[in-house]
């Protein structure tokens, strides 16, 4: 559907640079994804899937494997200092309307999203980036890759962005660390994430989450010298751990980039911001970042991919701002504070693009729904769901209670007709061009807007 774009080099196999390398398939883009690491990521890491990230492994034909590999967030469990315990819950479960299939955050370890992210896609494990230039990176095999794009999704120490000389601005917290370790646990019910207070009563002395679809438990703690097995007994003594997997100390990091592109080479996911992870928000707005990107790189445009910085850059201050919050919550008000989830921006189903170089709104009375947002899902009059209609890499055309003229559109873009009820915060006819990553583009009352925006993203 587009014009054909130039060879890119994907440096990275973690979240961010997996999902680009899937939109790069989908568009027949030829690329290379290389990582420096011998072997697939291995921990739990960032374990939460928010519900826009679902809505785009959905639109990229994965979600049932997510599904089945993971689990709604257990009920907390607090095991309190004179004995007994509390349950609550992070955030309530939202049930599932027409406009949002999958309103709650999903549980799958990293590494196991990182497994289903990667199947069918070539990664070439063991190989590092040294150097990069503006057509060419160096491998640490001494090869040297000629590229017409190169994206940087090497993780918060990125070689890319030092590379370009591109500051990461921000704060790292020395003296906030923890440490997370994947365990096996005895003694424990798998039903609960289980959370034991500090010391001084407020702050979490021990976590113990059960990770969905593998028998280990996610581990939280201040960092310590002392075994594993000897600090989880102090807390609860019918406690056992019988093996300690993959283990990082983690340090609180809060930095962002000013720019997410430089010439041909570009910045995504945690090499462009890298957050708290109050909120569980990283790895989810590294996917969406890929998924902006990739469809935009495979139009070849210079202008469209400008846009990729100008769409971005914005979402991840805001994300950044929100996680922030949260982690001034756990130091000044204790865990339990800054472990709640129940801000809805928080799920990112409410990140848009208004007012951005790509929301075209030529309406005089636009309603609730506006170009540049999120396109909410929909039943439609022959019991498919609108995510049917959109999933795919294509543009989409809706003729929402439209009796005008239709505009002459390329063959790719789909056109379906909706009756005027069907789409919530529509209420007046329109025409709605939905962008391929599923954001209205366009939305008007003339068919010649329609023309123009297709032109713009370089549909064909
Ligand atoms: C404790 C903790 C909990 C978290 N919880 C959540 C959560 O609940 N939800 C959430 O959304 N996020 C969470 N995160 C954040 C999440 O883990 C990251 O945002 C996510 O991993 C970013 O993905 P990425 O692909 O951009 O970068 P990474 O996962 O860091 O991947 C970058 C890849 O690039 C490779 N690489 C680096 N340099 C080179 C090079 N020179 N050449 C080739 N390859 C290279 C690395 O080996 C790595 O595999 C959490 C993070 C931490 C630390």
């Amino acid at each position: 559907m587009f014009t054909e774009s130039g060879f890119t080099v994907i440096v990275g196999a973690g979240p961010t640079g997996l999902t680009l390398a899937r939109q790069l398939d989908r568009y027949r883009v030829p690329y290379r994804i290389v990582e420096k690491s011998p072997h697939p990521f291995e921990g739990s890491r960032g374990k939460g899937l928010q519900p826009r990230t679902l809505e785009v492994l959905d639109d990229l034909g994965l979600l049932d494997r997510f599904l089945t590999a993971g689990s709604p967030y257990p009920p907390m469990r607090a095991h309190l200092p004179g004995g007994g315990t509390r349950d609550w819950r992070l955030d309530e479960p939202h049930e599932p309307t027409a406009e949002a299939p999958w309103p709650n955050t999903l549980m799958v370890p990293q590494w196991r999203t990182g497994e289903l992210l990667a199947d069918g896609i070539p990664v070439e494990y063991g190989v590092g980036v040294t150097a990069v230039t503006q057509d060419s990176v160096t491998l640490d095999t001494g090869e040297v890759v000629e590229a017409r794009w190169i994206v940087g999704a090497d993780g918060g120490r990125s070689t890319v962005r030092k590379a370009l000389g591109i500051g990461f601005e921000g704060e790292t917290f020395e003296e906030e660390r923890l440490l997370i370790a994947d365990v096996l646990v005895t003694g424990l019910d798998r039903e609960h994430w289980h959370v034991w207070p500090g010391a001084d009563g407020r702050s979490m002395g021990l976590g113990l989450c059960p990770l969905p679809g593998t028998d280990r438990f996610q581990l939280t703690t201040p960092p310590t010298d002392r075994p594993l097995a000897e600090l989880v007994a102090d807390f609860d003594p019918s406690i056992t751990i019988t093996d300690v997997g993959w283990t990082t100390e983690f340090r609180a990091n809060i930095r962002m980039v000013s720019r997410y592109r430089s010439g041909n080479v570009f910045l995504a996911g945690d090499a462009a911001h890298v957050h708290s992870p109050a909120g569980g928000q990283g790895l989810n707005t590294g996917v969406q970042d890929a998924y902006n990107l990739g469809w935009k790189l495979a139009t070849g445009d210079d202008a469209l991919l400008d846009t990729y910085e100008a769409e971005r850059l914005p979402v991840a201050a805001g994300v950044l701002g929100i996680s922030t919050r949260l982690h001034r919550r756990q130091v000044e008000e204790g865990a339990e504070a800054a472990m709640r989830r129940d801000d809805p921006a928080l799920r990112q189903l409410p990140l848009n693009y208004r007012g951005g170089p790509l929301a075209a709104e030529h309406r005089a009375d636009p309603g609730e729904l506006r170009a540049g947002d999120r396109m909410p899902d929909a039943v439609l009059d022959d019991g498919r769901r609108l995510f049917d209609v959109l999933r795919g890499p294509h543009a989409t055309l809706l003729a929402v209670g439209w009796t005008g003229g239709m505009p002459t559109l390329p063959g790719s873009v789909q056109v379906r007709h909706l009756a005027l009820d069907t789409l919530a915060g529509v209420r007046e006819e329109c025409l709605l061009l939905v962008r391929p990553d599923g954001y209205v583009g366009c939305a008007t009352t003339d068919p010649r807007h329609i023309v123009e925006y297709a032109a713009l993203i370089k549909v064909r």
